[in-house]
């Protein structure tokens, strides 16, 4: 991404902590706010971080978007997974550029753009959802952040087993996901890690029973918690609601049968 706006972009538009909107520079598209108008054509060219005036003499800053911001905005039509667990998930499946990984169920794809985005641009997300109508508006969320080239969505049951072999990673967030381990380990590189997320108790145990079954070590689970804490000077403390509760995330690593 250019640090100079151009036209078709994305920038945050920065109000203040509680009044930002990722929006799309385009034409002379105008974005209304209630305080005042925002011409954004009078922002292309302009440096990422640069203000502009509104309508009503506000000044509006024209911030670059990070996945963060692309997440958050998206259109979710299923649970997504949060960008707390989505970091977590990245470093655990060892992914960076080059990696080729296989996901199911693509849901909005929020994990899909993160998988990508760090794989990008040698690597390759093959993405596996059942449902058309997820397939299409994960679709649109990718490109959207501009990532979809390097996404493939199969509208597939992954119960049917996944076409890809010898893949760096796996990544399971669906509801039976114990049925698609044996899947996962005839699609990984030996050696290579999976991973599983899952809401419930009980899915986690039929989960690593399966994952156990199918020789999969280094099994562990674990719940990534995160806290803001609102920085005011002589009363910092943590924010008085938190996100108590998103799932648990398994990971395993495929060892050989002997
Ligand atoms: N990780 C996604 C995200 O961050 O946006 C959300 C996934 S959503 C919770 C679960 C998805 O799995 C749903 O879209 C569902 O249709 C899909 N799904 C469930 N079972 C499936 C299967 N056997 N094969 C493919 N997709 C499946």
């Amino acid at each position: 991404m250019a640090s100079v706006i151009r036209e078709g972009d994305y920038v945050l538009l920065y109000f203040d902590e509680h009044r930002k909107w990722l929006v799309k520079v385009s034409g002379e598209r105008e974005f209304h706010t209630h305080k005042g108008v925002v011409k954004l054509s009078t922002i292309v060219g302009e440096p990422y971080g640069a203000a502009v005036k509104s309508s009503l003499d506000y000044d509006f800053w024209a911030l670059k978007p990070t996945t963060y911001d692309f997440i958050m905005s998206m259109e979710r039509p299923t649970q997504i997974v949060y960008p707390k667990d989505a970091g977590i998930i990245l470093i655990k499946l060892g992914l960076g550029p080059g990696s080729i990984v296989v996901e199911a169920g693509t849901g909005s794809g929020a994990l899909t753009l993160v998988i990508a985005n760090a794989v990008k641009p040698d690597g390759h997300v093959y993405t596996y959802e059942a449902r058309p109508e997820f397939a299409k508006i994960a679709s649109r969320n990718l490109k959207k952040a501009g990532v979809l080239d390097y996404v493939t969505i199969r509208n597939v049951d992954a119960g049917q087993g996944f076409d890809e072999t010898e893949v760096d990673a796996v990544m399971l967030d669906l509801a039976e996901p114990w049925k698609i381990v044996s899947k996962a380990y005839r699609c990984l590189k030996a050696g290579s890690p999976m991973a599983s997320f899952s809401p419930t108790f009980n899915q986690i145990e039929k989960t690593v029973g399966a994952m156990k079954r199918s020789q999969f070590l280094d099994v562990e689970t674990i719940e990534c918690l995160l806290r803001e804490i609102r920085v005011e000077k002589g009363k910092t403390r943590p924010v008085t609601f938190m996100i108590g509760h998103t799932g648990y995330i398994t990971f395993a690593r495929k060892a050989l049968k002997k």
